[in-house]
């Protein structure tokens, strides 16, 4: 496994040795229990209010704004069930056609169960309509859930923008900005959304931590109730080492926000540009200004995202496809089908995700051996009309 190649960091990020580091302490020794009366675990509370200084500080909010969760999932459902809960007039829900499925499947689920539901579509590029956003929100919205970065193509949303209508409007805002924390800034401050989620797995520190940031003054309603963790908000015993390692990472994520815009962004563009330049029939899915600068989404027109995948993982080349190959039909992602991506492309889309760990000889990998396996797969399988079938695997 010394060999992998990984460029998908959208799905998953390595965790920062400094962050494993931090946590190793509240693991090994501080093991209290931080509701415990006696001063043994007691001294673990130290470490959660330090931790969320530090997430707090990534997105320039307040440390008693921020409650920990389980994940990003978690966060984006509490924020979207906390909003209804507490507004119990309104019925009405704002979302995109391209969120992660922790907000699409809720959302539909509320939908069965009776709220109304609104999903803004995007345009070839993969970016939204603020004038559509305008139309939708509607004197009984509830809140307008819409991610700052789309975890796919990278294309980035105007929050700004639509913070400013649901402010006019009187609804709440929660952005899902797991994919934009530690890639761009996302101040608190300068964009004035009500509910925020991040990410522990997505930004170099541990799995099944995150946080939701939750504006002063917004009336939030418990989703996990339980004992009086998190004043309240969120009961269950504390996930310390998460907490910490989360609240490590976050630091680290500010630290890092240059390289991530001038280094990965290079290593990215160099990546892209070669594929596009060396491969016939290929073109860049999403807007090319307008996203985070370590995704690349390239669709090879004529094979398969998982044929591609397959031949990638015989060189330690980790990537991601925008197709799933499921019951023997080929499904290209909701995102792609909401960008009108025609199938022919959409069906070889692969998307490419790269971190501050990446370097110029993996790159130079990537360059040097997708041609071949792009030829390789192009040859043993022509395009057919019926494209909507899965090939079969090619070296299966
Ligand atoms: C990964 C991801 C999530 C889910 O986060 P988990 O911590 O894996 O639950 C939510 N939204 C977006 C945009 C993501 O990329």
């Amino acid at each position: 496994m010394n060999t992998v190649i990984y460029m998908d960091n959208n799905a998953t990020t390595r965790v920062d040795p400094l962050v494993v580091k931090e946590m190793l302490p509240v693991l090994e020794t501080w093991y209290g229990n931080p509701s415990s009366m006696h001063g043994f675990g007691g001294q673990v509370e130290k470490y959660i209010q330090q931790a969320r200084e530090k997430v707090a500080g990534l997105i320039q909010a307040q440390p008693r704004e921020i409650i920990f969760t389980s994940g990003g999932t978690e966060s984006d459902n509490a924020a979207i069930l906390s909003a209804l809960k507490s507004q119990p007039e309104k019925r009405h829900i704002v979302t995109t056609r391209v969120e992660h499925p922790a907000v699409l499947n809720l959302v539909k689920g509320l939908e069965e169960s009776g709220y109304s539901v609104t999903r803004l579509g995007v345009d070839r590029q993969g970016c939204l309509d603020l004038e559509e956003v305008r139309r939708a929100v509607r004197r009984d919205t509830a809140i307008v859930s819409v991610m700052a970065a789309n975890n796919e193509t990278g294309v980035l949303f105007p929050l700004k923008e639509i913070a400013a209508i649901t402010r006019e409007k009187g609804a709440l805002l929660h952005a899902d900005a797991v994919q934009i924390m530690g890639k761009l800034p996302f101040s608190v401050q300068d964009i004035p959304v009500d509910f925020l989620s991040l990410s522990g797995h997505k930004l170099h520190g541990p799995k099944g931590i995150g946080a939701l940031y939750v504006r002063k003054g917004v009336r939030f309603r418990p989703m996990v109730i339980g004992g009086h963790q998190e004043k309240g908000r969120r009961g269950g015993t504390e996930n310390i080492p998460g907490i910490v390692g989360l609240g490590k990472a976050c630091e680290l994520a500010a630290l890092h926000l240059d390289e991530e815009n001038t280094r990965v962004r290079a290593l990215r563009d160099r990546l892209e540009k070669g594929l596009l330049a060396s491969i016939a029939h290929t073109r860049l899915n999403g807007d090319k200004d307008n996203r985070l600068p370590n995704t690349t989404s390239i669709a090879f027109e004529f094979v398969e995202g998982e044929a591609i995948l397959l031949l990638m993982n015989e060189f330690g080349i980790c990537a991601s496809s925008g197709s799933a190959c499921t019951s023997g039909s080929l499904e290209p992602s909701h995102v792609l089908r909401a960008m009108g991506v025609p199938f022919t492309y959409a069906h070889g889309s692969i998307r490419f995700s790269l971190s501050r760990y990446t370097t110029e000889d993996e790159v130079d990998t990537v360059l040097r051996e997708t041609p071949g396996i792009i030829e390789k797969l192009r040859i043993l399988s022509p395009f057919k009309e019926d494209a909507s079938v899965c090939a079969p695997r090619v070296n299966a």
